[in-house]
Order: structure tokens, then C-alpha cells, then sequence
């Protein structure tokens, strides 16, 4: 095998890319002023193995990493573009600053759900789901590259007030140990597979210790097989990070890791197919997840390849998300119509056992909410819906209606279906618990 060394790319090196050459003028100048807003960062194996630079711009991962114009608004982008030519460094990172908050950096109340351990808030994590705490190790907040729809953006720009980070593993132990309802414990980032085995090994290993019998479940989401599988092959620190999570196998956990795919492509290569091997091999399971993406994966044969290729590899299924009220959203959203029939198409073609994903779901302020469908109830055509995940665990799989849009692309451009002025958990006695 051959050792793959990692080369970052950023704006300020980008035209280094070898293949950058085949790329119109407008397309350069379209990244280093997009990119003075959205993150851009992409790497040598993005560019070298995994983009059709015959395709471009529609080439999916081309579209996945490099900023592109449509992806602002005209008056943004016309407005960076003038600063960018005109004014001093200090007026335009006013403006970008500026224009970032115009795109929602923080949606869905993720500010809220923060806990608190002896009187101290504790900013690298989230509680939201009674089960489930998320971590965010603040060594792992940056990617092997950025995707342009990514919703997490504000932590990659040097915002630092919106930054989820916390050294402290010591104050994660706590936390947990004071919640035994906790039975999983969800690594996320950035991609937590940004950060050294050693780091890992000091979150992890105390926590397959007995008195933390509760947690039964070690998650880590993680887009680096995407992006770099290399992490698991050839890094200095490879074989130490799949040794940890044989540790936490032969402690008796489960580790559960949630690989972020948005395209086949991604499972192509060479690379991704020994990573996922040697994962495997450890014990761990993979499960995958991915936003439904216009001009990246919103067919449903795109899903069937995706889903079935998962299937054929060992890897299951697991979630297909809308894409959040954030950044780039206007450009990569698709209807909340058109994505259930993109699910619906998807899943009646692959066989039983790929039919483990659950969506569309958005990731709303009152829960993990799934389209179930489209249908007529009494004459009126309606949404069902359903949380799978929520603030109010009493609420959980229950099903409601919305009135049909076949605009609508979120859950707070959804109104309630016959008439009612409220959805079921919007009322006073569940709100409270709801949030
Ligand atoms: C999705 C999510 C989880 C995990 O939910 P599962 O359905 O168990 O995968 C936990 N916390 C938050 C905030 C989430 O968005
Ligand atoms: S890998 Fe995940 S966190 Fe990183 S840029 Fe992509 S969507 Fe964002």
C-alpha cells in the first residue's frame, strides 16, 4: 500500500489543485469570493480520487466541496465581490461577518440543550434526547475537508462565541455519571476522527470502566471515510485508533459508527473499501447517513447505488436528513414533497434488508421529525409526519398531520392539517416539556 500523505487545501492555496487548470475563470473566481463566506477546505484524495474534473461544475463532489456562485445570493455575492476588489481587510471581515448571520449560522436552537454539571455549563456538549448525549471534543472541530451545505460552518470561520468546545474530559465523566438514563454517548464534531487516538483514548477508555455500566452505546459520527480514509490505513496513528475501539468491543460496548456519505462515489475507491474492512474488523458496526442535496443526490437511483452498494459492503443504512435552514440552504433544498417521493422511490427499489434508513427527517427545535407521507384524509390532501426522536420522549412515533404545501421545505412552513390552530405538541401542557 502506499502511503498517502495528507495536502490540505484552503482559499489561499487552492490554485495549487493540479487539476484546478481545467477550470473556467468565472469557476476560480467564484470560490475565492464564495469562499470568503461558507467554509472551503478540501484535500488531495477529494480532489485526486473522488472528482470527475471532466464535470464541472455538476460533478456531485465537486459541488459537495467547492464553493460555487448560485450558492450565494446575487447581492452578496456581488457585495464581496466589490469589497474583495476595493476596500481594506478590516470592512470586509466586517461585511462577511456580517452576511453570516444573515444565512442563520446557529439553526434549530442548538445553543439551547447545553447541560450543566456542578453549577457549570458544560459548551462541548448537547442533551436534547433522553438517551443520548452529544460530544463535541474541542480538538475535533474541523473536517478532512468542508461540505458547502454544512450547517456546523460557523465553528470552521473563527466565531469563536458560537464554538461548542470543552477540553474538560473530566467534566464529561461527570455529567454522565449524574444521568444514568444516558445509555449512549454520540462523538460528533467537526469529525471527531480529526483528533489523534490519544485524545479519543481519553474520553473513551474511562468510560468502559464499571461504573459506567449505563452507557451501553459509544457513537461516533464521523464523515472521515468520506474524505479521508487514509485515517484508517496509513495515519500515524491508525492501527492505535481501531485498537480503541476494540477496547471498547472487548469491554463489552458497542461501538456504533455513523459514517456521513452523500454520494456513491464516496464508496468507490480502493481506500474506503479496505477502511471500512478494518473498522469492521474491530467489531465496530457502521451506519451511514446523509442529506438529501439538489444537484448532489436528489434522485432516487442516486439513493438505490448508495443504499444498495452500503448494504453489499456491511455498512447499514440509517438516516436520510433534510437539509437544515442554513448557509447554502437555498441552493441545495429540495420540497419536503419531492423528498419523501425521492425516499419513497428509493426504498421501494432496493431489496428488505437496505430499508433500515428512516426519513426524510429534519432536525427541528422539538425533535427528529420524519415525513411518513402524503395522503388525502376527508378530502383534504395532508403531510404525516412523525417524531423520531423528542425533547418529550412521551411524544415519540405518534403521528400528526400538516397540511399539504408542495413548497414547503421545513417544519415551520408547515401549518396544521383540518383546520387546527396548533400541532399536538405545540399545546400548553406538552410545550413546557417540549421546549
Ligand atoms: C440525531 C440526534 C441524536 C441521536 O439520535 P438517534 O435517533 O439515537 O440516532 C442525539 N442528539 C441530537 C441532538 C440529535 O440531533
Ligand atoms: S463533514 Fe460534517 S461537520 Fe464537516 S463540513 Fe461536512 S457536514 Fe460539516
Amino acid at each position: 500500500m502506499t502511503i498517502n500523505k495528507y495536502r490540505g487545501f484552503t482559499l489561499r492555496n487552492f490554485k495549487n489543485i493540479p487539476q484546478i487548470g481545467s477550470l473556467s475563470q468565472e469557476d476560480i473566481e467564484a470560490i475565492n469570493i464564495v469562499g470568503q463566506v461558507l467554509p472551503f477546505k478540501v484535500n488531495n484524495y477529494v480532489t485526486d480520487e473522488l472528482i470527475d474534473w471532466n464535470n464541472i461544475p455538476d460533478d456531485p463532489i465537486f459541488t459537495l466541496t467547492f464553493p460555487r456562485r448560485e450558492m450565494l445570493s446575487e447581492e452578496n455575492y456581488n457585495k464581496v465581490s466589490e469589497l474583495l476588489a476595493t476596500s481594506d481587510k478590516a470592512t470586509l471581515i466586517k461585511a462577511i461577518h456580517n452576511i453570516r448571520m444573515q444565512l442563520n449560522p446557529n439553526p434549530a436552537g442548538q445553543k439551547k440543550n447545553i447541560p450543566t454539571v456542578d453549577g457549570q455549563q458544560l459548551h462541548g456538549m448537547q442533551h436534547k434526547y433522553r438517551e443520548t448525549a452529544l460530544f463535541f471534543p474541542s480538538q475535533g472541530q474541523t473536517c478532512h475537508a468542508y461540505c458547502t451545505f454544512c450547517f456546523r460552518w460557523p465553528q470552521f470561520s473563527g466565531m469563536s462565541g458560537l464554538k461548542f468546545a470543552m477540553r474538560e474530559a473530566d467534566l464529561l465523566h461527570k455529567y454522565l455519571l449524574t444521568d444514568k438514563n444516558i445509555t449512549d454517548v454520540l462523538f460528533t464534531g467537526g469529525d471527531p476522527m480529526t483528533t489523534t487516538a490519544k485524545v479519543m483514548s481519553s474520553y473513551i477508555e474511562p468510560l468502559l470502566d464499571k461504573k459506567f455500566s449505563h452507557i451501553k452505546n459509544i457513537r461516533i459520527g464521523s464523515k472521515s471515510l468520506a474524505y479521508w480514509p487514509y485515517r484508517f490505513l496509513t495515519d500515524k496513528d491508525a492501527d492505535e485508533m481501531l485498537l480503541l475501539f476494540e477496547k471498547v468491543k472487548k469491554a463489552g460496548k458497542h461501538l456504533a459508527f455513523q459514517a456521513h456519505f452523500n454520494h456513491p462515489t464516496e464508496l468507490s475507491t480502493d481506500a474506503v473499501k479496505q477502511a471500512i474492512e478494518r473498522i469492521q474488523n474491530t467489531g465496530a458496526i457502521i451506519r451511514t447517513q446523509s442529506p438529501l442535496l439538489r444537484y448532489i443526490n436528489d434522485d432516487y437511483k442516486i439513493w438505490k447505488k448508495m443504499w444498495t452498494e452500503q448494504v453489499r459492503l456491511g455498512l447499514i443504512p440509517y438516516y436520510m436528513f433534510v437539509a437544515r435552514d442554513t448557509g447554502s440552504k437555498s441552493f441545495f433544498e429540495v420540497p419536503l414533497a419531492k423528498s419523501w417521493e425521492i425516499y419513497r422511490d428509493a426504498i421501494a427499489a432496493v431489496s428488505g434488508i437496505a430499508r433500515t434508513v428512516r426519513g426524510p427527517s429534519m432536525s427541528a427545535a422539538p425533535g427528529k421529525v420524519q415525513v411518513l407521507g402524503v395522503n388525502k384524509v376527508n378530502g383534504e390532501k395532508v403531510f404525516m409526519l412523525r417524531f423520531l426522536q423528542c425533547r418529550n420522549p412521551d411524544l415519540t412515533n405518534i403521528p400528526f398531520f400538516a397540511k399539504y404545501d408542495n413548497k414547503a421545505t421545513w417544519l415551520d412552513e408547515l401549518v396544521p392539517a383540518f383546520g387546527e390552530k396548533q400541532f399536538f405538541y405545540e399545546k400548553d401542557d406538552l410545550i413546557s416539556k417540549t421546549g
